[in-house]
């Protein structure tokens, strides 16, 4: 088993989207992190496709966004419905996402059609350029013990164990969760809804279908529909439909039948079709009864689980990994005390819950079309400033944010000793789309969630009170700006 340089403070099992995204938020706050992958290569199906705004918000704030992009598909961020992909005689639906002119509206980024398996490595490349990063990959987390002062995970690596020390420790591991099922914690909810045969090929139909290429195709037939998405730039595409498992096998499914199968959905008789890659998966429906026992906490799919249908599985599961991130960061950085960790379950939970209820429900079920807007709901709104290219959430960093009317004190006195606030005084133009007054304030979390707004400016200790709720000490009255910079608009 490989020594480790340093000694992890907090210790991420799996690397998929949810521990990955935790994993980078504490490391750029320089909190030894590593990261236990039990895979040696990336997972051969591309799984998730819809990269909704605010996950491209998060990629943005990390300098990430042109990466994730340069893997997208060159296509819209809708749904199709038809009898055939070539189908003259399909009609558009929405996957949720907003369309592009609601997208420039509400963000300085957009949602995109862009692979998990191009995803990953991007997160973990951007995770392992931080000197606080280490990863084990081929190693699997088989328990570990957990006591008021940290946590002791034993780690296996071939014939190999060995155990690990660290503060906490969050399973990001998946579905079939080892640190969920050694934490006690139950799941509830529907379970499993469906299954499916999920089958990754390459043909050349982006040839033969309407362009833009929309992120999802469903064909209209007798029973459950078979949906085909395109999963990368070229001639990846994945089909699925549902099946049998306990009278069928995939032995039932030879490459032949399922090129056949294809070539009818596709309604491109001579298509060229290579199957790549076939396997199951199910519809399930389900969520953890909590997300922390003490020093452990789950996030992702580990501690929810919602079918495909709106594309929220990935999405809420790096949305989980980044709340919980730089929260846990904050508390390790003694910037907040404990009870900030609170905050995670009571915010996410009620977020994979909702996600989790909606994804039981098929398209013609319910309208999915505003769905977008929950995501975006609590973080301050997106405003271009006068430069044009600097958005308001651009703003944001790892401390605390105080945006301004443009008659706003500055600095404001910002009495924390130890979390740096930015403070910015916007221009007259800016602050009306934010509805603060000339005069108005704004006391602004990393993430992007208000703490407190104030039509005038506020004193020392009214800051100090709306910092504290967040579990911040604050020095009562003392008007320190330690730390702190003053940005001017
Ligand atoms: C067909 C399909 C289509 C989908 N489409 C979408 C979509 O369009 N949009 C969307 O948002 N979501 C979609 N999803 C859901 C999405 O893929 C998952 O929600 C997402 O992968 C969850 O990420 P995660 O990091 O929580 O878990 P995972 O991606 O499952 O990652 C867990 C990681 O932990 C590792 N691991 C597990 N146990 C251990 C252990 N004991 N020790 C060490 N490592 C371990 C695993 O190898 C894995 O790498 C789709 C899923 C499927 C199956």
């Amino acid at each position: 088993m490989p020594t480790l340089s340093t000694p992890p403070t907090v210790i991420v099992v799996g690397a998929g989207p949810a521990g990955l995204t935790a994993a980078i938020a504490l490391v750029r706050q320089g909190i030894p992190t590593l990261v236990v992958e039990r895979r040696t290569a990336p997972s051969p199906f591309p799984r998730a496709t819809g990269v909704n705004l605010r996950t491209m918000e998060l990629m943005r704030a990390w300098g990430l966004e042109q990466s994730v992009r340069s893997g997208a598909v060159a296509g819209e961020t809708t749904g199709w419905v038809g009898p055939t992909l070539v189908s003259p005689d399909g009609t558009e639906v929405s996957m949720g996402f907003p369309s592009a002119a609601d997208a420039a509206l509400l963000s300085p980024t957009t949602g995109i059609i862009a692979p998990q398996d191009h995803l990953e490595p991007v997160l973990m490349e951007h995770f392992l350029s931080f000197s606080a990063a280490s990863v084990l990959v081929g190693t699997t987390v088989i328990g570990f013990t957990a006591d008021q002062d940290g946590v002791i995970v034993s780690l296996r690596q071939g014939d190999e164990r060995s155990t690990v020390r660290a503060a906490y420790l969050i399973g990001a591991d998946g579905a079939r969760s080892t640190v969920r099922r050694h934490s006690g914690i139950p799941m509830r909810g529907p379970g499993e809804l469906a299954a499916y045969l999920a089958v990754v090929f390459h043909a050349p139909l982006a040839e033969f279908v309407d362009k833009p290429l929309h992120g999802l195709y469903m064909l209209t037939r007798q029973g459950p529909p078979w949906v085909f998405l395109p999963t990368d730039a070229c001639d990846r595409w994945a089909f699925s439909m549902t099946w049998d498992p306990t009278r069928e096998t995939l032995a039932d499914y030879p490459p032949e039948r399922l090129a056949e199968l294809i070539r009818s959905g596709a309604g491109v008789p001579d298509l060229e079709v290579d199957i790549a890659w076939v396997s199951d998966f199910a519809f399930t429906a389900e969520i953890a009864d909590r997300y922390r026992e003490g020093r452990v906490f789950i996030v992702g799919d580990a501690a929810h689980r919602m079918t495909p249908r709106g594309a929220t599985g990935m999405n809420t599961a790096i949305h989980d990994g980044y709340d919980l991130g730089w929260k846990l960061g904050w508390v390790l950085r003694g910037w907040a005390d404990e009870s900030l960790l609170d905050t995670f379950e009571a915010e996410r939970r009620p977020v994979g819950l909702r996600n989790m209820e909606r994804s039981t429900h098929s398209s013609d079920q319910r309208d999915v079309s505003k769905d977008y807007l929950d995501d975006i709901a609590d973080r301050v709104p997106h405003v271009w400033l006068p430069d044009g290219h600097t958005s308001t959430l651009d703003l944001l960093g790892d401390g605390l944010l105080i945006m301004t009317g443009p008659g706003g004190h500055a600095p404001l006195p910002v009495p924390t000793p130890a979390i740096p606030v930015v403070v910015h005084v916007l221009d007259p133009a800016t602050a009306d789309a934010l509805h603060l007054g000339v005069d108005g304030a704004m006391l602004v979390r990393p993430d992007g969630q208000p703490i407190a707004r104030w039509d005038v400016s506020p004193d020392a200790s009214i800051i100090s009170s709306a910092i504290a709720t967040l579990g911040v000490a604050v020095g009562e009255h003392t008007p320190v700006v330690e730390r702190a910079e003053l940005v001017l608009g």
